[in-house]
């Protein structure tokens, strides 16, 4: 029954529909893996953000499953009351040490650890600058904080230098950005936004949510690529998309963890990770270890995708990376290439507003370390015949 009071609700559905803009969760079966079982049907998925392919990977579950049983299944209260599991703790040392920081903080996702993190770092008479492509979390780390929010061009140092020019007026200053963004595959100018940030006195904070597990020699992700690690005061991350578990993260020194453990929100008011999915984190972390060889197919693979869909006339945009967007303007012919792939067998979301401006609709496809060449060769044979 519709409440009265809620009747606008069904209006504003039908309008959304009205605009192919309605979305609608598709629950599949089994394991996040390769392979996806929706609408009855097993399609290879190019949809998940499990890039290394360990969501599904049996050791991860073993790990989770162990710390069950010594553990069990929640946390029952947030870190600073009585919620902060030995398995949490452990997961946290096991990420400094990862990292190569003095300190690390789980948050219960990536989503919260923005917000959480933005709003403990700034406040009225501060301000931040961020790029026009942030992920909604940081957007809204932003908002929540009431800093005042300067938003400078996408990737662009030479507008972010434009933005600073007001900088000193301010309290603190922070400088924010994705290192990997989500809808382009493209990696921010860090270097750049390191120099600008020492020249202006700013905190450089970069949420590595794509990017960990996947680029630098050692798996940490863009800032370890680009060799400016030590120039960011605040690195964020999530064990939610390569890592295949959940959990949002920032590594740091320790006096900046102190101060989130004592003013984030997210942290300090939300029930800590359980104990089985922080297991799970620190079994990731070990895979991303010892296996090296995941990584480099994966963007081996990535690179072999891009150049075979621009030979074919797609095309990718500025994407370096396991993301690889096909844009095609306008969300009706992103949904109507999406329905046509799923015909043919191959799973690609269209990625439509408000996550991107609608003539930037596009097809994202994320490319993961258990796609083989035969899968590629099936997402590249189904495309070839799309309109372009
Ligand atoms: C997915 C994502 C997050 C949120 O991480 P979750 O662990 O899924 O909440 C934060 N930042 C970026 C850039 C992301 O893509």
């Amino acid at each position: 029954m519709v409440h009265k009071a809620l009747a606008w609700i069904d209006r504003e559905l039908a309008a959304l529909a009205e605009r192919d803009l309605l979305r609608q969760v598709r629950t599949h079966g089994g394991p996040q893996g390769t392979f996806i079982e929706l609408h009855g049907r097993e399609l290879i998925n190019f949809g998940s953000n499990d890039y290394l392919s360990l969501a599904g990977d049996a050791r991860l579950a073993a790990a989770a499953k162990s710390a069950l049983d010594r553990e069990g299944c929640g946390s029952g209260a947030s870190p600073l009351l009585a919620g902060h599991s030995a398995a949490l703790a452990q997961l946290e040392a096991r990420l400094a040490d990862f990292e190569g920081t003095q300190a690390a903080i789980v948050f219960p996702s990536g989503f919260a650890a923005n917000m959480g993190t933005i709003a403990a770092l700034v406040g009225p008479g501060d301000a931040i600058f961020s790029d026009a492509l942030n992920h909604a979390s940081i957007v809204d780390g932003c908002r929540l904080s009431r800093a005042e929010v300067h938003v400078y061009r996408h990737g662009d140092c030479q507008s972010l230098a434009e933005e600073l020019k007001t900088a000193a007026s301010f309290r603190r200053r922070l400088i924010v950005t994705d290192s990997l963004f989500s809808m382009d595959g493209d990696l921010a100018p860090l270097a750049g936004l390191a120099g600008l940030a020492e020249q202006h006195d700013a905190m450089l904070m970069v949420d590595e949510a794509h990017a960990t597990g996947v680029f630098g020699t050692s798996g940490r992700g863009a800032c370890e690529l680009s060799g400016v690690e030590q120039r960011v005061a605040v690195r964020v991350g999530t064990l939610s998309k390569a890592l295949g578990a959940a959990g949002g993260f920032v590594c740091g020194g320790r006096s900046l963890i102190d101060w989130l453990m004592n003013r984030a929100r997210p942290y300090v008011f939300s029930t800590a990770l359980p104990p089985p999915m922080a297991a799970a984190g620190t079994a990731a972390l070990d895979l991303i270890a010892a296996e090296p060889e995941r990584r480099v197919q994966l963007l081996r693979r990535a690179q072999w995708l891009r150049d075979q869909l621009a030979s074919r006339g797609w095309q990718t945009g500025q994407s370096a990376s396991q993301i690889v967007p096909i844009v095609v303007g306008g969300a009706r012919r992103a949904m109507e290439l999406s329905a046509r792939l799923v015909d043919r067998g191959v799973w690609v979301p269209a990625i439509r507003p408000p996550s991107v401006p609608d003539a930037g609709s596009r097809l994202r496809i994320s490319v993961c370390h258990g796609h083989d060449d035969a899968m590629l060769g099936a997402l590249l044979a189904a495309l070839d015949e799309c309109p372009r």
